[in-house]
């Protein structure tokens, strides 16, 4: 079975974490970006293993995915299994200040 890896993204601080570029080369990998009305939300993976999507992730942005954020918004980046989204675990709220 293929599982698909879901990454969400949370403008934590109030500014975009990724780039257009850092987009780019993440949809370059394969990733299936998640953009409504020109802003991009997040972007799913099929065919890696959540640590192996998290790895690829960092190549292919040059950020560490497990950076803190602002301490009132959490951290800016999420990932997570088909499963856990099924359980009803999904993303965090997008949330702007
Ligand atoms: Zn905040």
């Amino acid at each position: 079975m293929s599982e698909t890896i879901h990454y969400s993204h949370n403008n934590s601080g109030g500014r975009d974490w990724l780039t257009a570029d850092d987009w780019a080369a993440l949809a370059a990998r394969g990733w299936v970006l998640d953009t409504y009305e020109g802003r991009t939300y997040g972007a799913d993976r099929t065919g890696l293993s959540l640590d192996e999507a998290i790895r690829e992730w960092e190549v292919a942005t040059g950020q560490p995915s497990t950076a803190e954020g602002c301490p009132c918004c959490g951290p800016p980046h999420y990932f997570y299994r088909n499963d856990r989204a099924e359980m009803g675990l999904a993303a965090a709220e997008v949330e702007s200040h």
